[in-house]
């Protein structure tokens, strides 16, 4: 596919962008009230899971206002990636018309890039959700295409990847103790009561050791559980009408028990350990989190996925910056500059626009999430762009690419 790059300009010579994009409408007017009229219902599709797994996980508190708040949340995501989603599209064609030809870069990078700058403001926590999403997609292509031989030994090395996830969980670990960020990360330490009350000490936390280690295995492994089958459920819930015998099987086959068994290991070990370092040293010390977030992220081993070491990267590089703007005594001026920057919206239009160029001309190094989600938002339209250029492609002889 990566050959797609070399030929672009070749064999989209004298084609437009109706011919690469829209051939089922005359014009690009047609084309823009065409995608208007049936976008909708994809934007609503890929953020099902979003609406499901948050109040299967939450455990409690279901008020009137949360279900309010949550379906209206839900609601409000959608119709902005819908937004983004024709604007995007649109501006294939824009762009089209101001070069007066096809160009590699504003095929599908640069309408990514703007479509996600011109998206109405979307709520922190969801611009973080996407943000952080689209940056660590982004973070895989890279190391999946990088050349550099530190990242090929980290792509095809378990070993070498589950160290750099522990020294990231040491990290993460020890500033969430220090409570000098406050970040979502997998999992917390225990940390002092605010209001001074006692501990049974050696420990931070309350009840007995045994109680709070088991709690930790048994809950991560449910919450494991039930993301997983909340995946699986929306993925095949088209089958439930039709074939549900089917539909019953391939839940299933589609429920692993990898994440559910990781969360626990991880949790589970990570309080055992520290739990273990505090009675073997008198009480429990700032360095015990470091030690044990060190030790427990051999857990990777278990579930090594891009997911889990991008956002551990990400998390990693998040808190370590968070921590030293918050203990650093005199902050330097490229520290306050920086600050001031909108990083996260800079970090949302550029993976966005990356990952959209990414979907068409690195498609074998993609994320199946990136093609979802591009595929349900633009109701395949990008899948069909590929498809055409792979076939003007194969029309050319290889070598005069
Ligand atoms: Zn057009
Ligand atoms: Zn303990």
């Amino acid at each position: 596919m990566s050959e797609l790059s070399k030929c672009f300009y070749r064999v989209t010579a004298g084609r437009s962008c109706r011919d690469l994009c829209h051939p089922e409408y005359a014009t690009c007017w047609q084309s823009f009230v065409g995608i208007t009229k049936t976008l909708l219902p994809g934007s609503y599709k890929l953020y099902l899971t979003l609406l499901v797994i948050p109040p299967l996980v939450k455990g409690g508190g279901y008020t009137a206002e949360y279900w309010f708040n949550h379906i209206l949340a839900y609601a409000s995501i959608s119709f902005k990636t819908y937004i983004q989603a024709i604007s995007g599209l649109t501006l294939q064609c824009l762009l089209y018309k101001l070069f007066g030809r096809l160009h590699y870069y504003c095929l599908m990078g640069v309408p990514g890039l703007v479509s996600a700058a011109l998206v109405p403001k979307l709520p922190h926590v969801h611009l973080r959700l996407q943000g952080i999403t689209y940056f660590n997609m982004m973070l895989e292509v890279m190391i999946k295409k990088s050349k550099l031989r530190c990242l090929q030994l980290l792509r095809q090395s378990k070993l070498w990847a589950t160290v750099c996830f522990m020294l990231f969980s040491a990290k993460i670990m020890d500033v969430l103790r220090a409570k000098t960020v406050n970040q979502f990360w997998i999992m917390y330490p225990a940390t002092a009561p605010e209001d001074g009350k006692p501990t049974p000490a050696p420990c931070l936390h309350e009840a007995s050791c045994q109680a709070y280690v088991l709690d930790g295995v048994w809950k991560y492994a449910l919450v494991g559980f039930t993301i997983e089958a909340a995946r699986a459920f929306v993925s095949k819930a088209s089958l439930i009408y039709g074939e549900p015998a089917r539909f019953a099987r391939e839940l299933r086959q589609a429920i692993g028990p990898a994440l559910p068994l990781f969360l626990a290991a991880y949790v589970g070990s990570f309080r055992s350990i520290s739990c273990w370092l505090a009675h073997s040293t008198g009480r429990e010390r700032p360095g015990h989190a470091w030690l044990a977030g060190l030790l427990s992220g051999a857990a990777y081993l278990l579930y090594p996925k891009y997911q889990i070491f991008t956002l551990g990267f990400t998390k990693f590089l998040e808190m370590s910056w968070e921590h030293h703007l918050n203990t650093v005594a005199v902050r330097p001026r490229w520290m306050e500059l920086l600050q001031r920057l909108p990083v996260l919206r800079l970090v949302h239009m550029c993976s966005i626009g990356y990952m959209y160029h990414a979907l068409v001309f690195h498609s074998h190094l993609s994320p199946p999430f990136n093609s979802k989600c591009v595929n349900y938002c633009s109701d395949f339209r990008v899948e069909r762009i590929k498809r055409r250029l792979v076939s003007w492609m194969l029309e050319h002889s290889w070598s005069a690419c």
